[in-house]
């Protein structure tokens, strides 16, 4: 018998930090290499939060706090989604802050998940979905959308993937690595398919605040019949730079927030107290720095968006939120993303992930950051053409 348990079989490396580790390879036989791989924003965590962490230290609050988090933090997050996202929670009962965004979808997905059970996921997706479903003895099933449909999710492509079994759908708005932002009709798609067939709905919305023109965000907790089947997951890492403190938070129905906080509670007992005192800041204080950063970020993506459209056999839609632009690249010489992006970073020093570690519907792209400067981006786009041409 093998010494590690059986489910491992199917879960894969994170095909991002397999690009991150070649990057760190290559820069160590002195190659120079644009990394363009990652999703984490370059920016420094905006001043007051730091300072509100680094002053919590210093008042001596490094102790546990209670396992479902601060009660500063969750009435600031319960006054948030209220407010922003038209969800009505009692922070008492509704809201757990983790350490991660991350953390929060794994504890929402082994409270929910038996073996066996199906958790439908629109690919492409974010990597680690369908490894954390297998990690709980789960299965994911992709249901493809395509790009030459904008990867729009429709009835159809829901229904096509709905089993006997399928318990849960998952939905990433806005998208990683699409860049896509839910419409009002996509919303109202999966609101009336959980509501039929009486599914949960997981919903990762850690890039919401990192949206381009102006349209709405949805929450699907807020969508007629949704708000007693969603499980709304936020966090601090991309809207406020604050990857590193690793803060999150869930807001789920009574009786699964409740199972929620068990695993919370016997798996790391509670997110960090000091970098909770930086979460309430975060969310209660001045909010220009998250304005000033989106619209860094909607410069940076109309560069690369006019850049990657320059380059002969590759077109770009251009991203209505996160980090990330998703360009087909048909057109060029490779169908095969996995092929383009070995030979992207050996001949132009260029590292990007291949559209093929997003599921099904992600072969024919690959997926670019513009979470970097704008010199680097335009020197990758100068090194794309380079060797494109
Ligand atoms: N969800 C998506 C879609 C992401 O792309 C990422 C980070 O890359 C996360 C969640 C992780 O967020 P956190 O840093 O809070 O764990």
């Amino acid at each position: 018998k093998s010494r590690t348990a059986e489910r491992f079989r199917l879960i894969e490396k994170s095909a991002t930090y397999a690009v991150l580790d070649l990057v760190r390879r290559l820069r160590a036989e002195g190659r120079s290499v644009l990394d363009l791989g990652g999703g984490e924003p370059d920016f420094a965590t905006p001043r007051h939060i730091s300072d509100a962490a680094v002053g919590a230290i210093g008042e001596g609050r490094t102790h546990y706090t209670a396992s479902r988090g601060l009660p500063e933090l969750l009435t600031a997050v319960a006054e948030k989604l209220g407010k922003e996202n038209g969800l009505t929670v009692d922070p008492a009962v509704n809201l757990i802050a983790t350490p991660s965004a991350k953390h929060a979808l794994f504890i929402a997905l082994t409270t929910i998940l038996d073996p066996d059970d199906d958790l439908l996921v629109p690919t492409p997706s974010w990597v680690s979905y369908g490894a954390m479903a297998r990690l709980v003895g789960a299965r994911p099933v992709a249901v493809e959308l395509r790009g030459d449909e904008g990867f729009r999710i429709t009835r159809e492509a829901l229904e096509h993937g709905r089993t006997g079994r399928t318990k849960a759908i998952l939905l990433n708005n806005p998208n990683n690595p699409t860049g896509r932002v839910l419409s009002r009709a996509e919303a109202e798609v999966v609101a009336a398919f959980a509501v039929e067939h009486d599914l949960l709905i997981v919903t990762d919305e850690i890039y919401e605040k990192i949206r381009f023109d102006g349209g709405e965000h949805i929450s699907v907790a807020s969508m007629p019949g949704c708000a007693d089947r969603t499980i709304t997951v936020n966090g601090f890492s991309k809207a406020y730079a604050m990857t590193g403190w690793r803060l999150g938070y869930v807001a789920a129905p009574a009786d699964i927030a409740a199972e929620m906080l068990k695993v919370q509670q016997h798996t790391v007992g509670c997110a960090g107290s000091f970098v909770q005192h930086g979460g309430v800041v975060a969310l209660t204080g001045d909010q220009e720095p998250v304005r000033a950063m989106t619209e860094e970020y909607r410069a940076r993506r109309d560069l690369i968006v006019g850049g990657l459209n320059s380059l002969p056999g590759i077109r770009c839609a251009p991203p209505e939120g996160a980090l990330y632009v998703f360009p087909d690249i048909r057109g060029t010489r490779f169908a095969d993303s996995q092929a383009f992006t070995e030979w992207l970073l050996r001949e132009a020093g260029v590292a990007v992930t291949p559209g093929s570690a997003f599921g099904p519907g992600g072969e024919g792209h690959i997926r670019l950051s513009f979470a970097t400067s704008r010199d680097v981006l335009e020197e990758a786009i100068d090194r794309m053409a380079g060797v494109l041409r």
